[in-house]
């Protein structure tokens, strides 16, 4: 158990300890309005982004191997062990799949989406096809973290025909080429572009004299799958899946949310030609994700351990860009000379990709593809460490957390039995914590002769967050009319607009005493053998 949980620990042992009667133990301090929405305590520091680990690493560690498995037959994909080394690496790829498990990807393929749902929306970026792995500012001929990305929208078979004809075109450039004598040597496949040039310290040829445009590319992206009727077919075949990598199973805090979060507990698809890139990233709320690449072509990832998140977002920051809110796509060079190290493998037609909780990655199109990718958050004690800690780093960011971790710790809370002390005292904190914060919240709102009004929730309801700083807002709303819309807010942006709370109706979705049975019935599950599952499923 490492310090800081530790402590953690004991603190919330001697609160528990000198709490007799939760409410009786919060009444008077809401009064005053002072309430911390931290999770973590009252007096704790604002969340700051990690130093890096202190080792020098040498070259070879700056560039590891990636963690794969190849996969060889069904009763291998259904293996503990293999879901093992998944949540012991930080990226992992699972080769052959697709074989393995006989799914069929075809179901996935352009054809075969043209076919099912034509006029389904697609998100297009435009973006400038860049050479290689690398990212040139074509103004200034420097390579560049910023990436330029225009969004917009067209439909399947729209972008269908484009993938298709940019295919044609490429297959008649390389035809030109080979007539001419010019063929590019390192080109493996018809389904992957050409992609090495031989000198990657020049700008590429958009910038020379500034008289070349820089050739645009579309990448579609956030196909939404999450229709169960217009996509019964795909997503029943993804059924096949072992259940850590299922888009819903128990054993996935995000099938516990209770209600749609689209594109992490609903698949998505993306669609692309050679260059399409998803710049650098770490996953909503640090949760894990699954992509499978459909083919037929390649897409190459680069990956950083979550332990430098803290280093990448400081070069973001010197490159001015916002970590969360801009988009990048780090320089290789300016990685390697800040001592972090890089994953980076191709992934194949029926490789299956294992982000873990927390880990930095980009991803470009080597070939023709399309890849399909959702989010998982497997019951383990750091993956809700990592899901609270950027839940609270958003909220200084004002970044929305799309995972609503107050919502899904109750509910956790409810659905399962918790065997793993650390996870117990995680969850158990945040639930305290929110206790605390509705009764003082309610206290306040009491004193200021504003009535709360019991609303209750609806089954699958949405989260609730604040219209205006996009916090969630847990059990008690404040809700005002604005341009004839009800819209929620949190205590804090209401007191911004009216310290009286005047104009705003008070809502509250739970009896503080359900909440508090809610509380007490949490408790940590005794183990009932060494061999027993660690989380019993109710
Ligand atoms: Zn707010």
């Amino acid at each position: 158990m490492d310090v800081r949980i530790y402590t953690l620990v004991c603190n919330f042992e001697k609160t528990v300890k000198e709490i007799k009667s939760k409410i009786a133990y919060f009444r008077g301090e809401g009064i005053k309005g002072e309430i911390s929405n931290s999770l973590i305590s009252d007096r704790a520091p604002p969340p700051s982004p990690p130093d890096p680990p202190a080792v020098k690493l040498n070259h070879q560690q700056l560039l590891p191997p990636t963690p794969s498995v190849y996969l060889d037959n069904k009763k291998h994909a259904f293996s503990p062990q293999l879901q093992e080394f998944c949540l012991k690496h930080p990226i992992a790829v699972i080769r052959g799949l697709a074989a393995a498990l006989k799914l069929d990807l075809g179901l996935f393929s352009t054809k075969t989406l043209v076919e099912a749902n034509p006029d389904h929306s697609v998100e297009v970026r435009t973006q400038i096809q860049q050479p290689s792995d690398e990212n040139w500012d074509p103004q200034s001929g420097k390579k560049v973290w910023a990436c330029i990305s225009h969004r917009s929208h067209t439909t399947i078979a729209r972008y269908a025909q484009y993938q298709a004809s940019s295919f044609k075109e490429s297959l008649k450039e390389e035809r030109d080429k080979s007539a001419s004598g010019l063929s590019d040597s390192d080109s493996k496949d018809s389904m992957n572009f050409p992609k090495r040039r031989k000198l990657s310290n020049v700008a590429p040829s958009f910038n020379t004299k500034g008289c070349n445009q820089p050739k645009m590319l579309k990448f579609g992206t956030n196909v939404d799958l999450s229709d169960e009727k217009k996509w019964k077919p795909q997503l029943q075949e993804l059924m096949k899946l072992p259940a850590f990598a299922r888009v819903v199973s128990a054993g996935n805090m995000l099938s516990h949310v209770g209600h749609v979060i689209l594109g992490m507990n609903t698949v998505q698809l993306y669609m692309k030609v050679p260059g399409s890139r998803t710049p650098g990233h770490q996953e909503n709320n640090n949760f894990c994700s699954i992509n499978i690449n459909i083919g037929p072509g390649d897409c190459e990832w680069f990956a950083v351990p979550d332990a430098y998140w803290g280093a990448v977002c400081t070069l973001c920051e010197k490159n001015q860009i916002n970590y969360l809110h801009g988009s990048w796509w780090p320089v290789l060079e300016d990685l390697y000379k800040a001592n972090i190290p890089v994953y980076r493998f191709l992934q194949r037609p029926g490789d299956l990709v294992w982000v873990n909780a927390g880990c930095v990655h980009w991803v470009q199109a080597v070939g023709w593809c399309n890849n399909i990718a959702w989010n998982v958050g497997p019951l383990t004690a750091r993956q809700y460490q990592l899901a609270i800690e950027r839940y609270e780093w958003n909220k200084l960011q004002s970044f929305k957390s799309i995972v609503p971790m107050l919502h899904l710790s109750w509910n956790l809370s409810r659905n399962i039995k918790v065997s793993d002390p650390k996870l117990f005292h995680l969850i158990k904190n945040c639930l305290m914590r929110t206790l605390r914060q509705c009764s003082m919240i309610l206290e306040f709102v009491k004193h200021k002769g504003v009535e709360v009004k019991f609303h209750g929730r609806g089954k699958n309801e949405a989260s609730h967050y604040c219209g205006q700083c996009e916090i969630e807002v847990f059990n008690i709303l404040f809700i005002r009319e604005q341009e004839k819309r009800h819209v929620v807010h949190c205590m804090e942006c209401a007191r911004k607009q009216s310290p009286n709370l005047e104009g705003f109706v008070c809502l509250e979705e739970y009896k503080m005493e359900e909440l508090t049975e809610v509380y007490d019935n949490f408790n940590l599950y005794p183990t009932i053998s060494a061999t027993a599952e660690q989380y019993r499923l109710m």
